[in-house]
């Protein structure tokens, strides 16, 4: 065996190894196709986990396989990339915030996506927050992120015989996944305590590199913990409003603490949500025990806090008993020197009012220098639903603004497109480098030139449009059988006629919150039969999405879709792809040809999974909330009724069905198969161009971080 241990050999077995742990390789297209090549089936069946491809294969065959001159020379221009990329100190943060490397931005989220092997979020704002950390780790900001490690993570979605969903768990295995422990100078982890209810609860926590920037995740599950403790951070918002409460302490003051420990000293602690606000009584102990007034330490506080609120649905924003703090949390009070009644009044909208419980939206907004939403719509809804906290004559005084969300878009392109927009990048720019591509690849110019039809033929643009649709209706069928559910032994048989890849296809996949309306096209449901059935210029549909746990509604709406897909004359039209997650959600954005959205307008405060279908060529329809009433100018996608809503619910629903509808039939279907003598659609064509121009730059969390920095980060 050592026969083969040539250095370079050596080396390159080190730096895979290296790279395969730290998540840059998941926006790397060459890396992928490293890792996959290394090993097709394990690729597949271990979900895509580089740490587990590397155990998987051996070390022996790695260093035999080491000896293809064609596969070590690829592993070779990845890890000179890779290693390219963390060492380069040209970056805009060097440039632009250099002070950040010193003192970082510390995030906080309960939440984070950057992978589908670590499941530890359940939807959208966690996406939000490894996308930001990407985008951070991208423009080389001083940043750093803090969140739980929830050993059996979000809930595996299955469908049972009655077509309700079931949750599953199991379990992470961090030897298994990009996760180093974070030890001491001893070698040893190194473990720090919160204090919840009368216990002291100990922490150990897990470095995820992603790609610059570490994010911390605390775990409790340590065997100093009695059994409840150690199953703290067991899941995504799992337990009750104990359990809540609980994991937003050690979330909040447990995540200063590792920080301190850590040495780490930041500038700015970003509260992305609630949920962590309790940091900001962590920092008031810290300031009062070094000798602050109680104003100045409230003043210092606030000169140290962001805070982004993500949403206008009630449930959306923590509230928890004065009972349940004074039981989980009466040690703040303590350490504050004030009385419970005091404390209270801290997560108050009514201060004095005990019938009144603790919002860790009041909290948040009470300690932040400043406060943002995440649509130009959401900041003014928010201004308007937090009025009361500032005594503020009119909504436009409150200081809420907003900072409109973005996608990591190199991460999110799927292969077959990031292939093909990479290699027009180096056409277009011959001698650029890897770390140059992952810059322009954000700008606007680099879009607008992208989208010239001498840089990307019409004919090349649909034959993308066929491939992306094509895959997905491959990862769609191979789902659909081990799903079980969906089809019947006799359906195997005549299996190609589940979804039709020339058919014009609508994709809808979310969190089943009841106001995102998942079922609202099926209102109109012989309507949609007849498009579905038209063969001259059928319509199919695939939906995907889980409801929360405790969600009766969310799961009958997918009892429904799903009773659709089986027993209705949509059968075969119509799928459910179960198990939603951010691997479904990239094989959805990149091969539906429209992106359905129909919210209760005002409360989808921003959306994001419609940014990530732009790369790929498909078209947003949506209604005109959040992110959509920014983006769309009549050209690039298509809307949904206009820049209102009716007050009644009832109302609302019945128009946005309506207008849904009518906007299918007079515009989206006869413009996809408007074909001219050559065979393309050149309208529909047209405005994907017109979205690569106006949206994918825009949309990016290039540009929102970079707007974060600059106007929060560094502003004080
Ligand atoms: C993008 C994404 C979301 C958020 O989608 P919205 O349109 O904002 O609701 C949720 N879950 C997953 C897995 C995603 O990838």
């Amino acid at each position: 065996m050592e026969s083969f241990a040539k250095s370079s050999v050596t080396e390159l077995a080190a730096g895979l190894n290296r790279m395969a742990r730290n998540l840059w390789w998941s926006w790397d297209q060459e890396a992928q196709d490293v890792l996959r090549d290394l090993s097709p089936r394990g690729w597949q069946n271990l979900y895509h986990n580089a740490v587990a491809i590397l155990r998987e294969v051996s070390n022996y065959e790695l260093r035999v396989r080491l000896h293809d001159r064609d596969l070590a020379e690829r592993i070779r221009r990845v890890l000179r990339d890779f290693e390219a990329y963390m060492a380069d100190t040209n970056t805009w943060g060097h440039q632009h915030a250099p002070q950040l490397l010193k003192n970082p931005v510390a995030y906080f989220s309960a939440e984070f996506s950057f992978h589908e092997t670590l499941p530890i979020a359940a939807g959208g704002l966690g996406v939000l927050a490894g996308d930001h950390a990407k985008s951070a780790s991208d423009l080389g900001l001083g940043f750093v992120g803090i969140s739980l490690f929830y050993r059996q993570g979000y809930f595996q979605q299955t469908i049972n015989h009655e077509n309700w969903q079931k949750e599953h768990y199991t379990t992470l295995h961090p030897h298994l996944l990009p996760l180093d422990p974070v030890l001491n100078e001893r070698g040893e982890p190194l473990v720090c305590s919160v204090k919840i209810a009368t216990s002291t609860v100990h922490f150990h926590a897990w470095r995820v590199n992603v790609g610059r920037v570490p994010v911390y995740l605390l775990d409790t599950d340590r065997p100093e913990n009695a059994m409840h403790f150690r199953e703290l951070t067991a899941r995504v918002y799992g337990g009750d409003e104990s359990t809540r409460i609980m994991q937003e302490i050690l979330l909040g003051v447990g995540g200063v603490r590792l920080l301190r420990a850590l040495g780490v000293a930041p500038s700015v602690f970003h509260m992305n949500e609630g949920h962590a606000a309790f940091l900001t009584l962590e920092l008031l102990r810290e300031k009062l025990a070094a000798g602050q007034t109680l104003a100045a330490a409230e003043a210092a506080t606030r000169a140290e806090c962001l805070f982004t609120t993500h949403t206008p649905v009630p449930a959306g924003h923590d509230r928890f008993s004065s009972e349940l703090v004074e039981y989980a949390a009466h040690k703040f009070s303590v350490n504050l020197g004030l009385t419970h009644e005091q404390l209270m009044d801290l997560g108050r909208e009514r201060p004095g009012d005990p019938t009144d419980k603790f919002c860790m939206t009041v909290l948040a907004l009470r300690y932040s220098r400043a406060a943002n939403g995440v649509s130009e719509l959401h900041g003014q809804v928010s201004r308007e639903m937090w009025q009361k906290l500032y005594a503020a004559k009119s909504p436009d005084e409150v200081p809420i603004g907003h900072i409109t969300n973005g996608v990591h878009l190199v991460g999110w392109m799927k292969g077959s497109a990031r292939r093909l927009i990479k290699d027009r990048y180096f056409s277009l720019n011959p001698g650029k480098k890897t770390l140059d591509w992952l810059i322009e690849a954000n700008s606007p110019e680099f879009w607008q030139r992208l989208a010239d039809p001498a840089v990307v033929s019409d004919e090349e643009l649909w034959a993308l449009r066929y491939k992306l649709r094509r895959e997905l209706i491959e990862f769609t069928r191979r789902r659909l059988l081990i799903q079980g559910h969906t089809i019947s032994q006799e359906d195997f048989i005549t299996f190609d006629a589940f979804l039709n890849p020339d058919a014009l296809t609508i994709g809808f996949a979310r969190r089943f919150a009841t106001y995102k309306r998942a079922p609202l096209i099926f209102d109109q449901f012989d309507n949609v039969v007849r498009l579905a059935k038209d063969t001259g210029r059928p319509v199919q549909f695939i939906f995907a999405g889980k409801a929360h746990p405790r969600d009766d509604e969310g799961k009958r709406f997918i009892q429904r879709i799903i009773h659709l897909s089986k027993h209705s004359d949509l059968k075969g039209h119509l799928v459910f792809i179960e198990n939603y997650d951010i691997h479904v959600a990239r094989q959805m954005v990149a091969g539906c040809d429209v992106w359905l959205n129909n919210p209760r307008r005002p409360l989808e405060a921003s959306g994001t999974s419609g940014m990530k279908t732009v790369p790929h060529g498909c078209l947003n329809l949506s209604i005109l909330d959040g992110w959509w009433r920014e983006g769309y100018d009549g050209t690039n996608g298509f809307a949904i009724g206009d820049d209102s809503h009716p007050n009644s619910i009832e109302e609302q629903d019945r128009r946005d069905s309506a207008n849904l509808y009518n906007t299918l039939v007079k515009e989206v279907i006869p413009m996809f198969y408007n074909r001219d003598a050559s065979g393309l659609p050149r309208q529909w064509l047209a405005r994907i161009r017109r979205a690569w121009v106006t949206l994918a730059a825009r949309f990016s969390t290039w540009r929102m971080v970079q707007e974060y920095t600059t106007k929060y980060y560094l502003a004080k």
